[in-house]
């Protein structure tokens, strides 16, 4: 079979989301653009009900300004005695408290008046073949529980204060390569690789 060479774009802004798409797509042959790359702009209002629909949003404003097949992810941090709270809103949560480490903060000391710290990453990822396709959704989790005190300063947002349950593997503290094994992003990424390698 011939090696598979094709390009795509990703809906994000952020750059460590899309180191994180490069490094695990790179190895299957996929060349991950991002907006910028093509001189586009695209940043819609993310007011969707559910990660679906969010992930839906920034997939078809995307697809409105490429032909290339698009990827768009919506994610966030659930903790469980905080009935899934940020979840959805969890970079909005981040705003409103100024920055990440009083959102950090925050939210461990609401999770420990809440009786626990469990908590887990989701990320929805929403496949569109092109402008008009039928969508498809790949769902993935990473569960684990906040640390008391941020540890570490790798990776983005929420990061320092999560510790996965598999290998006990501390965000903050861990590479790229060693939280894109376990992540949440992984996990959806697995899911959709099975379908984008056949
Ligand atoms: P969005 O998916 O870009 O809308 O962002 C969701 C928000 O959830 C991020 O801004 C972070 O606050 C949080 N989040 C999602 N994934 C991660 C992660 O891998 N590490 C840390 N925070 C994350």
């Amino acid at each position: 079979m011939e090696f598979l060479r094709k390009e795509i774009v990703l809906a994000t802004n952020n750059p460590h989301k899309l180191r994180e798409y490069r490094e695990m797509l790179g190895p299957l042959g996929f060349i991950v653009l991002c907006p910028h790359d093509l001189a586009i702009e695209s940043d819609p209002e993310e007011n969707g009900r559910d990660y679906r629909e969010n992930s839906l949003i920034k997939a078809r404003a995307l697809s409105e300004l490429s032909s290339l097949p698009v990827l768009a992810d919506d994610s966030g941090l659930e903790v469980f005695s905080l009935l899934g709270f940020p979840g959805l809103l969890s970079s909005r949560f981040a705003e409103r408290c100024g920055n990440y480490r009083e959102a950090q903060s925050s939210l461990v000391r609401m999770g420990k008046d809440a009786g626990s710290l469990e908590a887990r990453f989701v990320c929805t990822i929403c496949y569109l073949e092109k402008k008009g396709a039928r969508p498809l959704f790949f769902e993935g989790e990473c569960r684990g529980r906040l640390l008391e005190t941020p540890e570490g300063t790798n990776g983005f947002g929420f990061d320092p204060i999560f510790q996965a349950d598999e290998g006990g593997l501390k965000f903050g503290l861990a590479t790229e390569e060693q939280k894109n094994r376990v992540s949440h992003r992984q996990d959806a990424l697995r899911k959709l690789a099975v379908y984008l390698a056949i």
